[in-house]
């Protein structure tokens, strides 16, 4: 039997549509697996948090999410909306909403009016018999202005009345559940009869999307695999609080990898606590790779590089992978556009004989530098063929020139 080539298994949810003027954003079905980000600016500071949703944008995030937690916020909206769409920038704004969201999307309905989707925490929209009346508040705006919702449960503002009914109901069985099955049980049935309430009050399925955040590896496969199996709404994917740096993008990576690969999400969010100084961005690039590596999407051309050993004569071989890597990912805004499928080009960068040819003859174009005790020559690969080799104190520069003449033509 031949050895079959791995691949994400298709997605089974139905689709929902986030719209903001003439953009219009699918999430689910078959539409592609949407990257997502959230501002970390006061929105009060409406210029501020217009600036880096656009920084966001720009990076490649196909929505942006910012907090909405006051009046002056809920002002500051309309503002942001018309700042970016003054700068061109039409990627639609996502409300996040706590504790008070349905005073602020009933008293600001300009608010309401210019995000282009609400996310509700059914964990804090009010306890008792106010629970079910602000939700209904929030859903009364969202079905008013035609915008759909994302019911976004996290485990650490889980709706603790429901959290404790589970347990009791747990305590009565014959074989009790360990207190995580009842925490994620209670998730999922957080998330999912919230999407029935709001049906319930009119809200079309299809505006629904779902999200249930942990922070653990484990629990976010065990949660979203269930989750997955019980309901065809489009899921939101993220490891809620990740971490900083490595540990945030490996736990992120794996996490969402794994679901991503068993055709589980719909849009995702790597959640970084970013380093002192570190771009916001950081976490859209991470979210696109994760992507790309998958095979789900093509964001940029994709430059193969070898790390580099014992056999390596310089750092030639790794300057020149960066400096490819950096000039495609510098140019692709406009070679988008001019030079379709350029995105899904892949350039190799190799450091000796061993593995440089053969790896080259994968790529569109790849060059095999030479190593320690090699010939001074550089063999270029293009299309899989060797097309001409390289020589003398230029390489770097007549590489660069090869690269740009292959995606002109
Ligand atoms: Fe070392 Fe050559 Fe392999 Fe690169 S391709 S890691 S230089 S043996």
């Amino acid at each position: 039997m031949p050895v079959e080539p791995a691949a994400p298994q298709p997605r089974r949810s139905r689709q929902a549509r986030t719209v903001w003027g003439s953009r219009v954003v699918t999430v689910g079905g078959d539409a592609p697996v949407r990257v997502q980000s959230m501002t970390n600016t006061d929105t009060q500071d409406a210029i501020g948090t217009a600036i880096q949703v656009k920084e966001l944008a720009i990076a490649g995030s196909e929505m942006v999410r910012i907090t909405v937690n006051t009046p002056e916020a809920a002002q500051a909206v309309p503002y942001i909306r018309e700042q970016l769409d003054r700068m061109g920038i039409d990627v639609p704004l996502i409300g996040d909403f706590h504790y008070n969201g349905h005073r602020l999307l009933t008293e600001f309905p300009a608010c309401a009016q210019a995000l282009s989707k609400y996310r509700i925490n059914p964990g804090n929209v009010g306890k008792g018999d106010k629970h079910d009346k602000q939700f209904g508040q929030m859903i009364d705006a969202a079905l008013r202005w035609d915008k759909p919702v994302r019911i976004g449960v996290n485990w650490g503002s889980l709706d603790q009345e429901l959290l404790a009914g589970l347990m009791d109901e747990n305590s009565r069985r014959a074989m009790p559940w360990d207190a995580r099955s009842v925490m994620y049980e209670a998730l999922i049935t957080s998330a999912i009869d919230s999407a029935k309430l709001a049906e319930s009050m009119g809200m079309d399925g299809s505006q629904i999307i779902l999200s249930c955040k942990v922070s653990g590896v484990q629990d976010l496969v065990s949660v979203y695999r269930e989750l997955a199996r019980r309901c065809d709404y489009p899921l939101h994917l993220g490891l809620t609080e990740a971490g900083m740096g490595t540990k945030g993008t490996v736990a992120s990576s794996v996490a969402l990898g794994i679901l991503l690969q068993e055709g589980i999400g719909d849009t995702i969010r790597v959640s970084l606590t970013p380093q002192p100084g570190e771009s916001r961005t950081q976490e859209v690039v991470i979210a696109s790779e994760i992507l790309q590596a998958l095979g789900l999407r093509s964001f940029v051309p994709s430059v193969t590089a070898c790390p580099g050993c014992g056999r390596t004569t310089s750092t030639t071989f790794q300057e020149l992978a960066k400096q490819i890597d950096d000039h495609l990912r510098s140019q692709m805004p406009v070679w988008r556009a001019k030079y379709p499928g350029v995105e899904k080009m892949k350039v190799a960068v190799m450091g000796c004989i061993v593995n440089g040819p053969g790896e080259s003859k994968h790529a569109d174009i790849g060059i095999s530098l030479p190593g320690t005790g090699e010939a001074p020559a550089a063999p270029v690969f293009i299309d899989g063929q060797k097309a001409l080799t390289l020589r003398g104190d230029n390489i770097a520069a007549e590489f660069h020139q090869i690269v740009e003449n292959y995606i002109e033509q």
